[in-house]
C-alpha cells in the first residue's frame, strides 16, 4: 500500500489556476447575463423569428445537429480528461515513486521535505531528517542475486514505514539509501521513533533458508538547527550517516558541524588510497612468530604498510578504508602476491607465512582460484601459507559460503588461523565447523596476563579448548619477558610480539640474515 500522496507544488499550481479560471468564467457569464437583461436582448425570440422567416434554410434541423455535436463534444472532452488523469497518475507514479519499494523516490521525498519545512516554519515546529544507508548491501546482491536483493529492500522499506507514525514520510533515495521525514511538535517525539528504527537491526529476514540481519548506519539532521532548506538538511543528514558508517557502524548519529571536517579528511584519504593503489605505493613488513615448544622462529606474519607524504598511516585505518571503499579485494591480492614474492628472499624452508584476509575476500567468487594461482606463480608450497581471518567472519551472513571456500582452501593444503580471537563475537559453535588450524589470541589477553588472574584463566581455558579441537594457539602482542614466561607456563604453543621481534621491512630482514650468516 502506498503512502498518502502529498500534492506537488506543480499540482497545487495547476489546481489553483483551474479554480481561478472557473471563477473568471462565472464572473464573465454573470456580467453578460446582466447586460442581456438590462438591454432586454430577447435572443431566443430573435432566433425563433429568424428561423420562421427562413423556413427553407432548415434552421431547426441545423440547430438540432449542432446541439448533438455539442453534446458529443462534451462527452468526448470528458473522456479525454479521464485519459489525461490516468496518464498523469501513471506518470507521477513513475516520476515520484520508487518502483521496487513503492516508496516516494528522491524527487518526491525532497518535495515532501520542502512542504514540511514550509509548514514547520509557519507553525514554529521542527523537522527531523533521517538518512539511512544499509551496510554491505552489495554482498546481499552478489550472494543472492538482484531479484532477492530488491525483495529485501522492499520488505525493509515496509518495516521502516511501520516503525514511524502515519503522518511521517519514508522514501527510498537510491540503491540502499532511505530517507525518513518527521515533523515534530515536541522534541521528545524523536527519541522513541529513533529507538524503533534502530531496533530494526535486531530483526531478521528469511532469504533462501538463511536468516539475514540487515545492519545500517543512519544520520539525523534537524530543522532549524542544522539547515533551513531541503538540500542543506539532506546534506547534513548524509554527512552524519557517513560519519556513523566510518566510525561506529549500526548507530544513529546526530549531525554536528565538526563532522564535515573529519569527513573531508576521510574523503581525501580515500582518494589518496585510490592513487596509492594505482601506483602500488604500499610495502610489506614481516613479524616473526616463535614456537614455545622448539624456541625457534617458525614463521612470519605479513603486515601491509602505507606511507603517505612521509607519514605512516595506521594499518588498521588503511584496512578499514579499503573495506569501506571496496578496495580491500584488490589490496588483498596485492598483499598475497607481494608476500609470496618477498618470502623467497627471507623465509626458510620450514617456516610459514601468515597473510591477513578479511571476510570481504570471500565475496569474490574466484577467491580460491586466485590463491591457487598466486601459489603456483610463486611456486610456494600451500601448507606453508597461513591465511589469518578475523573472528568477526564467524558471524558473517555468508558464513556458509566462507566455510565452503575455507574447505576448498584446506583441500589445497592452505592453513587457516582465526585472528584476534577472543574479542569478537566468539561463535564457538561455528568454530568447530571450520577447517582451521590455529587460534591467534588477541593481544589484550596477553597484556593482561601477568596482572590478571582472570585473563590467565581465559587463556588457559582457550588452550584446553583448542587442544580438544586439535588447534594450536598463538598469543599475540607479547611485549615482555614476564608475559612470555607466563605463556610457556600455561602451555601456549606459539607467541608473537614486540618482545620477540617487531615487524620489519624485507630489506632489514635480508640484511640481518646476511650478517648473521656472516656474508
Ligand atoms: P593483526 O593481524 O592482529 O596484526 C597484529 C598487529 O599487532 C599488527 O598491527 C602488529 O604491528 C601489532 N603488534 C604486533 N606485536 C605487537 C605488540 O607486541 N604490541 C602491540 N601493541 N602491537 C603489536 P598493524 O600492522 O597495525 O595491523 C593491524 C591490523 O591490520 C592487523 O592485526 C590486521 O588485522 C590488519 N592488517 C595488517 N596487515 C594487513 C593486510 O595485509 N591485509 C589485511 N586484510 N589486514 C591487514
Ligand atoms: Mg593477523
Ligand atoms: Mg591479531
Amino acid at each position: 500500500m502506498k503512502q498518502k500522496y502529498m500534492q506537488t507544488s506543480l499540482e497545487k499550481k495547476i489546481r489553483a489556476r483551474a479554480k481561478r479560471d472557473l471563477f473568471y468564467i462565472c464572473v464573465i457569464v454573470l456580467i453578460l447575463s446582466c447586460l442581456s437583461l438590462i438591454a432586454k436582448v430577447d435572443l431566443f425570440e430573435q432566433l425563433y423569428f429568424f428561423s420562421r422567416q427562413h423556413e427553407h434554410w432548415e434552421m431547426d434541423e441545423i440547430t438540432v445537429v449542432v446541439f448533438w455535436f455539442g453534446l458529443g463534444g462534451v462527452f468526448y472532452a470528458y473522456r479525454r480528461m479521464q485519459d489525461l488523469r490516468d496518464l498523469i497518475y501513471e506518470v507521477s507514479d513513475k516520476a515520484f515513486f520508487d518502483q521496487v519499494s513503492q516508496l516516494p523516490n528522491r524527487v518526491y521525498s525532497l518535495e515532501c521535505l520542502t512542504q514540511m519545512l514550509h509548514r514547520a516554519e509557519r507553525l514554529g515546529r521542527q523537522v527531523a531528517v533521517i538518512f539511512i544507508d544499509l551496510d554491505n548491501f552489495k554482498m546481499v546482491n552478489d550472494t543472492y542475486g538482484h531479484a532477492k536483493g530488491d525483495l529485501l529492500l522492499q520488505v525493509f522499506g515496509e518495516r521502516l514505514r511501520y516503525s514511524i507514525r502515519k503522518s511521517d514520510i519514508v522514501g527510498r533515495l537510491s540503491g540502499d539509501e532511505y530517507l525518513i521525514l518527521l515533523e515534530l511538535a515536541d522534541e521528545d517525539e524523536l527519541a522513541p521513533i529513533l529507538e524503533r528504527i534502530k531496533s530494526l537491526q535486531e530483526e531478521s529476514y528469511r532469504l533462501d533458508e538463511n536468516n539475514l540481519v540487515l545492519r545500517f548506519s543512519a544520520g539525523v539532521a534537524i530543522y532549524p538547527y542544522d539547515g533551513y532548506t531541503a538540500t542543506d538538511l539532506l546534506k547534513a543528514s548524509d554527512i552524519a550517516m557517513y560519519h556513523s558508517k566510518v566510525t561506529k557502524k549500526g548507530q544513529i548519529e546526530f549531525y554536528t558541524s565538526s563532522m564535515a571536517e573529519m569527513l573531508y579528511a576521510r574523503y581525501q584519504l580515500e582518494s589518496d588510497l585510490k592513487t596509492a593503489l594505482q601506483n602500488k605505493a604500499f610495502h610489506m613488513e614481516y613479524q616473526p612468530q616463535l614456537s614455545l615448544e622448539s624456541d625457534q622462529i617458525i614463521g612470519y606474519e605479513a603486515l601491509i604498510r602505507w606511507e603517505l607524504k612521509g607519514k605512516q598511516i595506521p594499518t588498521a585505518q588503511l584496512i578499514q578504508i579499503a573495506e569501506d571503499t571496496g578496495h580491500i579485494e584488490e589490496i588483498g591480492l596485492w598483499v598475497l602476491s607481494q608476500a609470496l614474492e618477498d618470502a623467497q628472499s627471507f623465509l626458510q624452508a620450514d617456516q610459514t607465512l601468515g597473510v591477513n584476509i578479511t571476510s570481504r575476500h570471500f565475496w569474490m567468487s574466484d577467491f580460491v582460484c586466485q590463491i591457487q594461482r598466486a601459489l603456483s606463480v610463486h611456486e610456494f608450497p600451500p601448507h606453508r601459507l597461513v591465511l589469518e581471518l578475523t573472528e568477526s567472519a564467524l558471524v558473517s551472513d555468508i558464513f556458509d559460503d566462507i566455510r565452503q571456500k575455507l574447505m576448498a582452501l584446506r583441500a589445497l593444503g592452505v592453513n587457516v588461523a582465526i585472528d584476534d580471537f577472543g574479542i569478537g563475537y566468539s561463535c564457538l559453535g561455528r568454530l568447530k565447523d571450520l577447517p582451521i588450524s590455529c587460534l591467534k589470541i588477541d593481544q589484550i589477553f596477553t597484556h593482561a596476563l601477568v596482572d590478571s588472574e582472570r585473563d590467565r584463566y581465559v587463556i588457559s581455558t582457550l588452550i584446553n579448548m583448542a587442544k580438544h579441537l586439535n588447534l594450536s594457539i598463538l598469543a599475540e602482542g607479547v611485549e615482555s619477558k614476564e608475559q612470555l614466561a607466563m605463556l610457556y607456563q600455561i602451555g601456549c604453543n606459539m607467541a608473537q610480539g614486540y618482545y620477540i621481534g617487531k615487524p620489519e621491512s624485507l630489506a632489514t630482514l635480508v640484511d640481518r640474515m646476511k650478517s648473521s650468516s656472516g656474508l
